[in-house]
């Protein structure tokens, strides 16, 4: 089953011009950063890129793994690059970022999944930013101490995303994603460092019941999960990805977002156009 035809109303929208746009986008470009932004094709980017606002993606633009619903590149990853979380903190520092969005693409060819270099940027922006760090991160192959490594360099906000609900993991996320790790990842973030705010976002539309849904959201409640992010999948292009299931209306995402807030998140951000480090800043503030 799929959502066919024009997108609905509610997801047209205008695009946002001026000068920071191209701004933030070419000193990107000179300091050889990639970003989710237009890895991923977000359709924020041009709203995110005018309020010099990027989400960061180290350890290369190409992933290993196959995700049914992500634009990103896969294939054989590049050799890690040392000097990124020095250029990564220059941007952060030149664009005047107060909050920085760290996320990267999942490297099963590396030891620790990269969490060694996930701390070392994290590092890298404290060192030159006035700043707060969030990171996204992918499961570490399931491994608790290459996790430890990035709570060890305690960014103010850890987000792993759920993304869907149980029944869909492996047609959305792959055969080698597990649920019930996702959920062991935020519970031992808090577990570690009680002060670091764990966040957690899903897509909707991808074929999920509310019944489904609603106990995802029950499971990241009882470990603790601070922050959730709830918005609408969109296919990067109709050729191999994912069908759009259902447009999920605005008036429903906000009757979600208020039934989440009621199950005890401190923050949540519900809307079609929501992605996890959407307005990520304005999260982050609240608490
Ligand atoms: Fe980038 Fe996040 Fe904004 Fe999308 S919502 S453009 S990924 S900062
Ligand atoms: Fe995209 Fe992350 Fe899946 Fe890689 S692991 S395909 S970056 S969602």
């Amino acid at each position: 089953m799929s959502a066919t035809g024009r997108l609905p109303r509610w997801l047209k929208r205008q695009i946002p011009k001026g000068n920071h746009v191209n701004h933030t986008a070419s000193l990107l470009d000179e300091l050889n950063l990639v970003t989710v932004c237009d890895s991923a094709k977000c359709p924020n980017r041009m709203e995110c890129y005018s309020q010099q606002t990027a989400t960061f993606m180290i350890l290369g633009d190409t992933c290993t793994r196959p995700c049914g619903f992500c634009a990103v590149k896969r294939g054989k990853p590049e050799v890690l690059e040392i000097d990124e979380p020095d250029r990564l903190a220059e941007a952060a520092l030149r664009l005047g970022l107060k909050h920085v969005v760290i996320t990267s693409v999942t490297r099963d060819d590396l030891s620790d999944g990269g969490a060694e270099h996930f701390a070392q940027c994290i590092q890298a922006v404290r060192e030159k930013c006035d700043a707060t760090v969030e990171v996204l991160t992918p499961d570490f192959l399931n491994n608790p101490d290459a996790l430890m490594k990035v709570v060890a360099a305690k960014p103010e906000v850890f987000n792993h995303n759920t993304e869907t609900v149980p029944r869909l993991y492996r047609r959305v996320r792959g055969p080698k994603s597990d649920y019930k790790w996702t959920l062991e990842m935020l519970r031992l973030i808090k577990e570690a460092d009680p002060n670091i705010k764990t966040k957690s976002g899903l897509m909707l539309g991808l074929g999920e019941t509310h019944e489904e849904l609603f106990d995802v959201l029950a499971d990241l409640r009882s470990i603790g999960c601070d922050f959730l992010t709830l918005g609408q999948y969109l296919q990067p292009s109709t050729d191999r990805y994912l069908p759009v299931v259902r447009y999920v209306p605005p008036e429903e995402f906000n009757a979600l977002g208020a039934a989440a807030k009621h199950l005890g998140f401190k923050k949540v951000a519900s809307g079609p156009f929501v992605r996890s480090s959407y307005h990520a800043r304005d999260m982050a503030e609240t608490v």
